[in-house]
C-alpha cells in the first residue's frame, strides 16, 4: 500500500483528536481539529453527528489511529501484529512496545527529529547510525543497548539542530539514555506499556485482527 503523503492534519481530523503528526510544529502553529472539530470532507459535519459506532468502526479507528500515529502502512502494521501475537505477554503491548522500538521513534524520541516523519527523512539520508553503521531502515528494530547516534559528518544538519533547540520536544523517557552534545543516544531497556505516552486501547486492534 502507497504512503499517504496528503494533508496529515486531515488524519487528525478523521481520528477527532491531535494525533501531533507535524510533531513539534503542532505547539506552535493553529491545529485544526481545534479550529473544525469535525471530520475532513463534504459529509464530515453531518458525519459527526451519527450517534452510534459499530463495534468494528470503533476497532478500526483505533488502528487507524496508531497507524496514523507511526506512519505505519497496513502491511508492515499488520507483520508487526503477527509477531506481537507470537510472543509471550499481552499481544497489544507487545505491538506498542515494537513500534516504539522502531528506528524512526527512536530517533524522534531522542530528540534529534521535530516528528516522525522527519525521523524517516534523516535516517533515509544516511545521517544515523546504530552501533556505529549507518543503517538507513526506518522500520528497523532498535534492541535494548544498541547506540543510536547522529553520524559525525551530520552532527549539525539543520533538522537536527532544529529540533534539539525546540522548547516543546519530546520529553526524555527513562528507557533511552541521550547525550545531546555527542547526539548520541543509548536504548537502555525496552519500554513498559507504562512508559508509553499514547491514550490508545491496544486491544480493540487485537480484537480486530482476531476476527
Ligand atoms: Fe494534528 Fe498537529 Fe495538524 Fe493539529 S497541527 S491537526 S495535532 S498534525
Amino acid at each position: 500500500m502507497a504512503r499517504y503523503t496528503g494533508p496529515v492534519c486531515k488524519l487528525c481530523r478523521r481520528e477527532g483528536q491531535k494525533l501531533f503528526l507535524k510533531g513539534m510544529k503542532c505547539f506552535t502553529e493553529k491545529c485544526p481539529v481545534e479550529r473544525r472539530p469535525y471530520a475532513p470532507g463534504q459529509h464530515g459535519q453531518s458525519t459527526n453527528r451519527r450517534k452510534k459506532t459499530s463495534e468494528y468502526a470503533h476497532q478500526l479507528r483505533e488502528k487507524q489511529k496508531v497507524k496514523r500515529i507511526y506512519g505505519v502502512s497496513e502491511r508492515p502494521f499488520r507483520n508487526l501484529f503477527e509477531k506481537a501475537a507470537h510472543q509471550t505477554g499481552v499481544t497489544g503491548e507487545n505491538l506498542l512496545v515494537a513500534l516504539e522500538s522502531r528506528l524512526d521513534n527512536i530517533v524522534y524520541r531522542m530528540g534529534f527529529a521535530s516528528s516522525r516523519k522527519e525521523a524517516r527523512q534523516v535516517i533515509r539520508h544516511r545521517h544515523v547510525q546504530v552501533n556505529g553503521r549507518t543503517l538507513d531502515v526506518a522500520s528497523a528494530q532498535v534492541k535494548p543497548g544498541d547506540e543510536v547516534r547522529i553520524a559525525p559528518k551530520s552532527k549539525d544538519i539543520l533538522p537536527v539542530a532544529v529540533a534539539l533547540a525546540s522548547k516543546s520536544r519530546p520529553s526524555s523517557v527513562g528507557w533511552l539514555a541521550v547525550d545531546e552534545g555527542s547526539r548520541t543516544g543509548r536504548m537502555v531497556g525496552r519500554p513498559t506499556r507504562a512508559d508509553i505516552p499514547l491514550a490508545v486501547q491496544e486491544q480493540l486492534i487485537v480484537e480486530l485482527y482476531s476476527k
